[in-house]
């Protein structure tokens, strides 16, 4: 057979039966993809696995001996049944075979091997369900080699693969031992002399190696080259992308003498922060050049990023151009709007024209509002994901802000860009990021952070009240809450739910699935759902007087912004709400976040919830209502949260918390999500020296004509990240 490439299909080298069963089993389509499924650990013949630390109903492979075979007939019809107990040396697992009688003979006592299947719970004692397994000697591998010892024949590490029902580890082995053996010659995407630098193997050498260890030391050389090979090409890929981004000419956006900007500023009735200041000269520095800004500002809840993006949108005002703020949510939008145009005040609002752009609004609204983004008299444009429709656009748009980065993907901060000239772009993020997650993530942007919130905060005091130990703690939190809203002051609620057994889109974001058991045994829970528990505060005797008000995604965009405009104005006293004032809301006189069901929330989200209070001069309170186990890890993010009112500190203990995927989330789309053997949090050190190397010899050689291999390792990623994006849409 010819030698195959990376490229090959993989119908090709393993035929269509086998390729069909690894698409549809990982999504993997070619050699290259089929090698980078890595081993997720290795066995030793000599080594059994312990059986007592099997997980229940999960599919496992794993190394036992063989202890003893039984064969008997079944009772209640015809047939026979081969009971075969596998064991660690302390343990037992019971295979069970009806009908193949042929079993008894393959497999004796003493003989060692992988069994592969679903571990069940039979009556107390573990079984093996759908058992499938190969024996060690079966193959040409075996202890009789003269060239190796029994020892070294033991100590062998084997591959375990990731693996399912329809393709056991050792399946995956044989294809990969195919497409290895099939493998034409390899070009490393490292270059030579980077590969030097850092002491790692050569590529083909890694895929051996990885796949196919003779002693540990292999494995974990060919891993530390390919995990920086993976940081690497990520790199380089984000930095030509970031290149790129530049290259295209923009129309700097300088501030006119005694213009929209310089007016602004003159009636401001605060001072900027230090941070502020200087964020926004990296800003101003950036908006004068000719290439377009790619620049992300990330800070604390409350830091003033929206006044500095303000600025921005001025400045480009100033030049004749128009802003695009592109928020997550309709209530956000509408807000954004009117805090714009109150902070413009009449003269300027009247010159600049804010427009507001979303989907729920009504025809004749919107038709007016394209116009005015497409003749360019509205020079600050407001919208929600309806912005990045066909309908809108620009007479010219001189600069995209996105406004809480994490809920929109790459594409979407694209779809908008596409609507101006290389426009500049600031995105806004109040989730404060680890810096290498930040260079993974968001690798192709330039960072600023403002750290300093504005002077005269009162701070937050935040305290858990844990139900499963204090059921009664539930009322003190009301009353708490009342004696705030006699001192003149506002408090939300924020539920998980808006009925029983209805989640918000959304709501939870925790992702690991360790939500909250129905209610147990002890005394009632308070409901954690806006509707009932509306209900119930209504009733409840100390708020009797209250003005208590709902607010959900299924309420519609009017009667969403109705309530926020009562609840700005002091009409309302309580919101109950679910996430949707999650982000960006701002009514510097609430002083009161209580969150029911706190652990159903992740870690940051909270923090986001306890950002909407305090922000004024008023000291904020965060209770955060939990049911979960004093221990447990959903208890571990409420306790954190309520530790500290760091963020970035938070940030760590969200990342430590969490498991990698949810870290880079998966709608920040390019793919970046699908790490292999990289991890952002434990691998920080190997992603800073590999963005460094990449830029060297993108610095050197830009369009990669030198470096093929690492051209085409990057065109192979997107593509992969096109597909994952393209299977999820
Ligand atoms: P973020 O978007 O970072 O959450 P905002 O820009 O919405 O923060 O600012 C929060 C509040 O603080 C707003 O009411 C804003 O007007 C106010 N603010 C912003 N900068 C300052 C400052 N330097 N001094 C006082 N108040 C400020
Ligand atoms: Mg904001």
């Amino acid at each position: 057979m010819a030698a195959s490439g990376l490229d090959a299909k993989l119908s090709s080298v393993l035929g269509g039966r086998t390729a069909t069963v690894l698409e549809k089993a990982f999504g993997l389509r070619t050699v290259a993809d089929l090698l980078s499924h890595y081993p997720r650990r290795y066995a030793r013949r000599g080594e059994l696995t312990v059986l007592s630390q099997l997980p229940i109903d999960e599919n496992v492979t794993i190394v036992a001996e063989v202890r003893e075979v039984r064969e008997r007939s079944m009772k209640a019809r015809k047939g026979s049944i081969v009971e075969v107990k596998i064991s660690d040396g302390l343990g037992y697992l019971t295979l069970t075979f009806f009908n193949q009688r042929w079993r008894a003979d393959q497999l004796k006592p003493g003989m060692r091997g992988i069994f592969a299947g679903k571990v069940t719970d039979y009556r107390g004692s573990l079984q093996l369900a759908h058992p499938d397994y190969t024996l060690f000697g079966d193959d040409e591998d075996g202890p009789e080699r003269p060239d190796r010892s029994a020892e070294e024949w033991a100590k062998k590490p084997i591959p375990i693969y990731p693996a399912t029902a329809s393709m056991a580890s050792w399946q995956i082995q044989k294809s990969i031992e195919i497409a290895l053996d099939g493998l034409g010659a390899v070009d490393d995407p490292v270059p030579d002399a980077v590969r030097r630098e850092r002491r790692v193997i050569g590529f083909a050498a890694a895929l051996d190696g990885i796949h196919r260890p003779e002693r540990d030391a292999d494995w974990r050389k060919a891993q530390d080259a390919l995990r920086f090979q993976e940081a690497f090409v990520l790199q380089a890929a984000l930095l030509q992308q970031r290149a790129q981004n530049r290259s295209a000419p923009a129309i700097p956006r300088v501030p006119a003498p005694g213009g929209y900007l310089e007016r602004f500023e003159k009636h401001l009735p605060f001072t900027l922060t230090a941070d502020q200041e200087l964020v926004g000269d990296e800003i101003a520095t950036d908006l004068a050049r000719t290439a377009p800004m790619n620049r992300l500002v990330q800070g604390e809840v409350g830091s003033g990023k929206t006044l500095v993006a303000l600025r921005a949108m001025l400045a480009v005002a100033d030049s004749g151009g128009q802003a695009a703020l592109l928020a997550p949510t309709e209530v956000l939008a509408a807000q954004h709007l009117r805090s714009i145009a109150r902070v413009l005040g009449p003269d300027l609002s009247a010159q600049l024209m804010p427009v507001l752009i979303t989907g729920q609004l009504p025809l004749a609204q919107r038709k007016r509002a394209l116009l005015r983004a497409a003749s360019g008299q509205a020079r600050i444009v407001v919208g929600t994901h309806a912005l990045l429709s066909d309908t809108v656009g620009f007479y010219d748009l001189g600069l995209v802000v996105i406004d809480e980065q994490h809920r929109f993907g790459v594409d979407q901060r694209e779809a908008l860009r596409q609507k101006g000239t290389a426009p500049h772009l600031l995105v806004l993020t109040a989730t404060p990021i680890p810096r290498t997650v930040a260079m993974t993530v968001f690798g192709d942007l330039d960072i600023s952070t403002i750290r300093e919130l504005p002077a005269g905060r009162q701070g937050i005091e935040s305290f858990v009240v844990p139900l499963v130990e204090h059921p009664s703690w539930v009322n003190r939190v009301w009353v708490r809450m009342s004696e705030e809203i006699a001192k003149g002051r506002q408090a939300f609620v924020v539920c998980p739910a808006i009925e029983p057994g209805a989640t918000e889109p959304g709501a939870s974001e925790s992702g690991d699935g360790d939500a909250v058991p129905e209610a147990s045994s002890g005394p009632p829970a308070p409901p954690a759902n806006v509707l009932e528990l509306t209900a119930e505060l209504r009733r409840h005797p100390s708020l009797a007087s209250a003005r208590i008000e709902p607010l959900h995604g299924r309420m519609s965009s009017d009667e969403k912004d109705a309530v926020m405009r009562a609840f700005a104005a002091g009409d309302i006293d309580v919101i109950v709400a679910t996430t949707v004032i999650e982000v960006g809301v701002d009514v510097p006189n609430a002083s009161t976040m209580v969150v029911m069901d706190a652990d159903r929330f992740g870690v940051s989200q909270l923090h986001q919830l306890r950002g909407r209070v305090g922000r004024g001069n008023v000291p904020g309170l965060c209770l955060l209502v939990t049911r979960s186990e004093d221990g447990s890890l959903a208890r571990e993010r409420v306790d954190a949260v309520a530790a500290t009112l760091d963020g970035f500190e938070l940030a760590q203990v969200d990342l430590e918390l969490r498991r990698e995927g949810d870290v880079l989330g998966s709608s920040q789309a390019g793919g970046r999500s699908q790490l292999r053997l990289l991890r952002v949090i434990r691998d920080g050190d190997v992603i800073e020296e590999a963005r460094g190397l990449a830029s060297e010899v993108l610095d050197a050689d830009p369009a990669l004509t030198e470096h093929p291999a690492l051209a085409e390792a990057i065109a192979r990623r997107l593509d992969e990240s096109t597909r994952t994006f393209l299977a999820k849409a």
